[in-house]
């Protein structure tokens, strides 16, 4: 038995304090938006955290490379992430304000190798990787709304 919000606490931090630690001049704020009333649930913790880890981590790159586009001045990059009790299952939510995912490009952000940044800065593997381990391995779902120049939410529920 797990409780989800202890490590989307603990991976969210890891995300923001590693990306710190390779650059410097990484900033962006984030919160966490946790449902104190969740149970615990039956999951493997660390695929869980590496499920939430490349969510964070994509945030966090959507949010630095919007604002290298904005600039510092009107634009606050955000990453929340949150849980809720769902009366069939826990929901946890990652969400950003970056830049967005074209919807001509949403079908294909779950292929194994899909990928839009620049060679060597993605594998295109966290979000299929992330979509097995939250499906066959927890019998849940993972799912994307996103809108071009406002923000992605991805949303995984899994069952209790
Ligand atoms: P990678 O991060 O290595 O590119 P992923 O499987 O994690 O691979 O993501 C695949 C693609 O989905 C990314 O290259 C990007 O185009 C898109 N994507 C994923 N998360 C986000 C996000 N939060 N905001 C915008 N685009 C995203
Ligand atoms: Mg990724």
């Amino acid at each position: 038995p797990t409780n989800l919000n202890t490590i989307a606490d603990e991976y969210l931090r890891l995300s923001y304090h590693g990306l710190r630690a390779k650059d410097k001049s990484f900033n962006a704020d984030f919160s966490l938006e946790l449902d104190e009333g969740i149970p615990e649930i039956s999951v493997i913790p660390q695929d869980i955290g590496r499920v939430l880890l490349n969510l964070i981590n994509n945030a966090f790159y959507a949010v630095t490379e919007r604002r290298k586009k904005e600039g510092e001045y009107g634009y606050k990059p955000m990453v929340t992430v949150g849980t809720k009790k769902m009366p069939n299952g826990i929901m946890l939510t990652v969400s950003d304000n970056g830049y967005g995912i074209p919807k001509d490009i949403q079908n294909k952000i779950f292929q194994p190798f899909f990928t839009t940044k620049p060679t060597g800065s993605g594998t295109g593997l966290g979000l299929s990787m992330s979509y097995d381990i939250v499906t066959k391995g927890h019998g849940g779902e993972l799912k994307v709304n996103s809108k071009e120049g406002e923000g992605t939410t991805f949303t995984i529920v899994l069952p209790i």
